[in-house]
C-alpha cells in the first residue's frame, strides 16, 4: 500500500523528532511530541513496520547492552471514553463480566526507562531504553541514583524494569544550577542520567514495577521487588470499571498534583499474567495493559492564515486562523502569535503544522512549530485604516487618528471594563460606522433615536443599554482609570495610583519618578504609564463631563468585591449594591477573575454565576456570610461544598508499598 507524500514527509519528520528524543535532546516538548506520534502513526496501514518500532538507535558516549526483557510499548487511551472500550473489549476476548478479573492500576511516572540487572547480589548493569533490543549501560551513573540499591539480598540473575525521576523540588534545584536548561523533568532526568561526568546523578531516583520474578500476578511483583528493597509506586487492586473511571478521575483532579514526581498518566495492567499472556501482543504493545493518558490540553493542526488586529493603543497583534481543532471539548479556530518578532523566531507561516495550546481561560497560543509554512512578510500599511505604520523592532503601531479598529476597540474597552450590558462590539462598530459615536464619552449622549436603522437592535436591548449607561454613570477614580485602557495600567495598578495621588488632578500631573518610587513600579513601566495618559488626556477630559467621580467610602469591606445572584432575604439587589459600597466594598454585576465573593442563599443551584465561580476559586459565602463580615468578624463561613469525588472507598485492597 502506498503512502500519501504527506504521510511520508510526516514519518521522515518523526523519525528525525525520534531520534533528537531518545538521544537527550528533544526538538518539541513532550506533549507535542506524543500528539504528532500519535497522529502520524494512527495514519498509517496496521501492518506498516514503522508501528514496530521502539525507541531509536542508541548515540556514542556509552557502552551498549542488550536489554534481558524487551522493552516494548504501550497502547494508549486518553478519555474515559477509550478507556471503557479498551476495558469492553478485554471482557469480550476473555469472555467475562464486570467484576470478574482483577486490574493493577499505578502511576504513568514521567522519567526515563530503566533496566537494572543484578548478578549475584550485585548491581551489574543498567540499562536505558535505546531502541528497546539495545540500550546504553549508565551502570556508573545509576549507582549514585537515590532508592537504586546497589546490592540486594538474592544470589539469582534478577532484571527490575522501572522509571529514572526527578522529584519536582529537586527539579527546581537543576534548572536553578542549570541557568534552566532543560526542557522539562523528564528531559533533565534522562539527561543527567547520562551526563559522562555523573554530575546531579545523586538526585535521580529509581522506581521499579516490574521484575523477572516467576510469579503469576502484577503485584505479586510489586511485593517482590519491594522484599528486595526497591522503590514502587503506590498500586490499585480494582476491579470494575467505575472504580477504575473514579481512580483515573481523582488522579486527574487532584492525586496527580500531591505527588512527588510528575505523571502524565496512570497503566492499567490486567493483574493476572497467565490472562496478559492470552491476549497476546501486538506490535511490541502488550493487549493486557493499556496507558491512561490525561487529555491534553494540546492539540496539533495547521495554520490556515494571519489575521492582523489593530488594538486600542494602536499596536498591531497577529492572530493564526487555524483549521478548527477540538482542545478538551472546545473547538478552536484561533491562536495568538504574540507580536512579529514570535512569527519570525517561531518560523510561523502559512500551512505551518503547529502545537497550540489551551489553558483555563487564557486565549490560545501557537507554543511550536513542526513544520514550516511559508515565510511570512509583515504587513507594511494598518490593516483597518491603510495609514503607515511604525515599527519598534518587536511591534508594529498604527498612529493615525481616527483609525476605526483602534478606536473603536478603544470605546468597547471602556464599555467591557465598565459592564456596561447590552452593548456589544458590533453595535459599537455600527453606531461608528453611522457617525454616531467618535469616543467613549459619546455613548453617554446617544439617545433611543440614535439607534433606529441599526440593524438586529431590539428594544428590550435598547432599554437593557440605557438602564446599564445610567448605572455606570458614577464610578470610583480607580474604575475611571482602569477603563481609560492606560497600557500597563491593570485594576491593580490603578488602585495604587489613586491611593499615592490622591484624585484626578494628582493623577494628571503625576510624573515618571514619582510612580517609580512607589513599590513594584519599574522606570520603564512609569514612563509608558505618563505617556499612555498624556494620549488619551482629551478622551479623559470628555469622559469626565458626562460622568461622576464618587468619593471612595472606607469600611469593613474595603479591598473586597462582591457578587449576587439569587435573592438575599435582608436586601434588595439595589440595597446590597449600596451595602457594600456604604462599607467600602466594591459591587460587581459579573462573575470574573479577581472577584473576592459571590453571595448566594442557595450554593447548590447550579446557577451561571455558581459555576463560574466555582471554576475561577471565588469564595462563595451566604447571607450570614456576608453579614458576618459587615459586623468586621473575621472569616465568614464559606459554603462547605461536597468534597470533590476522589477515591474513598473506591481502592481495594490498598497497599502503600513506601
Ligand atoms: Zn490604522
Amino acid at each position: 500500500m502506498k503512502l500519501s507524500a504527506e504521510l511520508e514527509k510526516n514519518i521522515q519528520r518523526l523519525d528525525e523528532l525520534d531520534s533528537a528524543y531518545y538521544n537527550g535532546e528533544p526538538q518539541l516538548t513532550d506533549a507535542a511530541y506524543d500528539l504528532f506520534k500519535d497522529s502520524v502513526l494512527r495514519e498509517l496501514p496496521p501492518n506498516h513496520p514503522r508501528l514496530n518500532k521502539v525507541g531509536h538507535e542508541v548515540s556514542d558516549g556509552w557502552k551498549k547492552r542488550k536489554h534481558i526483557i524487551f522493552m516494548g510499548s504501550q497502547n494508549k487511551a486518553s478519555d474515559e471514553k477509550e478507556i471503557l472500550k479498551w476495558i469492553n473489549d478485554v471482557y469480550a476476548e476473555l469472555g467475562v463480566r464486570d467484576g470478574d478479573v482483577e486490574f493493577l492500576m499505578q502511576p504513568k511516572i514521567d522519567g526515563f526507562s530503566l533496566e537494572a540487572v543484578y548478578e549475584n547480589g550485585e548491581i551489574e548493569a543498567a540499562v536505558t531504553r535505546g531502541n528497546g533490543l539495545i540500550g546504553e549501560d549508565i551502570l556508573d551513573n545509576a549507582r549514585m541514583f537515590r532508592q537504586m540499591p546497589n546490592r540486594i539480598n538474592l544470589n539469582k540473575l534478577v532484571v527490575a524494569r522501572g522509571e529514572g525521576v526527578l522529584y519536582k523540588d529537586q527539579f527546581k534545584e537543576v534548572q536553578a544550577e542549570t541557568n534552566d536548561h532543560y526542557k522539562n523533568i523528564r528531559n533533565a532526568a534522562a539527561g543527567i542520567s547520562r551526563r559522562l561526568d555523573g554530575g546531579h546523578s545523586k538526585l535521580v531516583r529509581f522506581i521499579s514495577y516490574d521484575v523477572n520474578a516467576k510469579v503469576s500476578t502484577e503485584s505479586e511483583k510489586i511485593n517482590v521487588l519491594n522484599k528486595l528493597g526497591f522503590t514502587t509506586p503506590e498500586v490499585f487492586k480494582i476491579s470494575t470499571k467505575d472504580d477504575i473511571l473514579k481512580v483515573y478521575q481523582a488522579f486527574k483532579d487532584k492525586k496527580r498534583d500531591e505527588l512527588p514526581y510528575e505523571i502524565d498518566g496512570l497503566v492499567l495492567k490486567i493483574d493476572s499474567l497467565e490472562l496478559q499472556e492470552q491476549l497476546g501482543i501486538d506490535h511490541n504493545r502488550p493487549n493486557g495493559q493499556i496507558a491512561l493518558k490525561f487529555e491534553s490540553d494540546q492539540a496539533i493542526t495547521t495554520g490556515k492564515k494571519i489575521k492582523v488586529q489593530v488594538g486600542r493603543t494602536g499596536k498591531l497583534t497577529p492572530l493564526a486562523i487555524l483549521d478548527p481543532v477540538n482542545i478538551m471539548g472546545s473547538i478552536v479556530s484561533k491562536a495568538t502569535l504574540h507580536n512579529f518578532a514570535y512569527i519570525r523566531s517561531m518560523m510561523i507561516g502559512v500551512g505551518s503544522q503547529v502545537t497550540i495550546e489551551k489553558k483555563g481561560d487564557i486565549i490560545p497560543q501557537v507554543v511550536e512549530v513542526i513544520t514550516p509554512g511559508e515565510p511570512y512578510e509583515n504587513p507594511t500599511a494598518c490593516p483597518s485604516c491603510g495609514g503607515g505604520l511604525k515599527d519598534d523592532g518587536v511591534n508594529l503601531w498604527c498612529f493615525n487618528e481616527g483609525c476605526r479598529e483602534r478606536e473603536v476597540n478603544r470605546i468597547l474597552y471602556w464599555v467591557k471594563t465598565l459592564d456596561i450590558k447590552g452593548f456589544s462590539g458590533k453595535f459599537v462598530e455600527r453606531l461608528w460606522d453611522m457617525d454616531k459615536i467618535r469616543c467613549a464619552s459619546d455613548i453617554y449622549r446617544l439617545t433611543p433615536d440614535d439607534f433606529i436603522g441599526v440593524d438586529g437592535i431590539g428594544e428590550k436591548t435598547i432599554k437593557t443599554f440605557f438602564k446599564a449607561l445610567d448605572e455606570t454613570k458614577e464610578m470610583y477614580l480607580d474604575t475611571f482609570i482602569t477603563a481609560l485602557g492606560i497600557p500597563g495600567c491593570s485594576t491593580s495598578t490603578a488602585k495604587v495610583l489613586v491611593e499615592a495621588f490622591k484624585d484626578w488632578d494628582g493623577i494628571k500631573k503625576m510624573e515618571p519618578s514619582q510612580i517609580e518610587a512607589l513599590p513594584g513600579f519599574a522606570e520603564k513601566s512609569a514612563i509608558q504609564i505618563v505617556e499612555g495618559l498624556g494620549s488619551i488626556l482629551g478622551m479623559a477630559e470628555e469622559l469626565l463631563e458626562v460622568i461622576n467621580i464618587k468619593e471612595k467610602k472606607q469600611g469593613a469591606l474595603t479591598g473586597s468585591s462582591f457578587c449576587v445572584t439569587g435573592s438575599l432575604a435582608s436586601y434588595s439587589r439595589k440595597d446590597f449594591k449600596e451595602a457594600v459600597e456604604e462599607n467600602g466594598g466594591v459591587f460587581k454585576s459579573s462573575v470574573a477573575a479577581g472577584l473576592t465573593y459571590l453571595v448566594t442563599n442557595d450554593p447548590d443551584s447550579g446557577s451561571a454565576k455558581n459555576r463560574k465561580a466555582e471554576k475561577l476559586g471565588v469564595k462563595i459565602i451566604d447571607e450570614e456570610g456576608f453579614l458576618n463580615l459587615l459586623g468586621e468578624k473575621p472569616e465568614p463561613k464559606e459554603e462547605k461544598k461536597e468534597e470533590k469525588k476522589g477515591n474513598t472507598g473506591v481502592v481495594l485492597e490498598y497497599e502503600s508499598l513506601f
